[in-house]
């Protein structure tokens, strides 16, 4: 038998290495773009709100009293770098990494609101504000790419045309 209040810690543990995997994933990308500085700017601002969900994050495992270090995070972290790098042999990767990117903010998204879930079964009450503000700075960043997905696409398409190095 598992309580809700151990699949909730469990959930929290989760989204502690999500979010280390997101770091893992932006901060590669970031370093690379050199024609796109409004997404350059909307990630280094999203990998900043991240570093502030970690400690939220942090702060909720303290306070259900479980630790907050291991592997499973470190193994995460790797699989992000991993998948950034993949997109560097795309000649589209500024493209490519907005389609992941998307993907990414909706699975954390539904993380998010299944662990508000679990919380409200645990009785945590101290807990929904601070899973809020996570859940709602995954929503702004979803919806800011799903706005840049037509404009980035025509801009990236139009440098290409004329024979710019576009990729990044
Ligand atoms: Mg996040
Ligand atoms: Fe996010």
């Amino acid at each position: 038998m598992t309580s809700t209040f151990d699949i909730y810690v469990t959930g929290l543990r989760n989204a502690h290495a999500m979010e280390n995997q997101a770091l893992s994933i932006m901060r590669p990308q970031v370093e690379r773009i050199e024609h796109y500085p409004e997404v350059a700017d909307r990630l280094r601002r999203h990998i900043g709100e991240t570093e502030g969900q970690i400690e939220r994050l942090k702060e909720l495992l303290d306070l259900a009293g479980a630790d907050h270090s291991g592997l499973k995070d470190t193994m995460l972290s790797l699989g992000g770098s991993m998948a950034a790098l993949a997109h560097t042999v795309a000649p589209d990767e500024i493209v490519k990494n907005s389609f992941a990117n998307f993907a990414f903010e909706n699975y954390e998204i539904a993380a998010y609101r299944s662990l508000l879930a679990l919380a409200d079964m645990a009785g945590t009450s101290e807990a929904g504000a601070l899973l809020q503000a996570n859940l709602h700075e995954e929503v702004a960043m979803a919806e800011w790419i799903e706005a840049r997905l037509d404009p980035l696409t025509r801009q990236f398409a139009t440098l290409s045309a004329s024979g710019e190095e576009a990729k990044t």
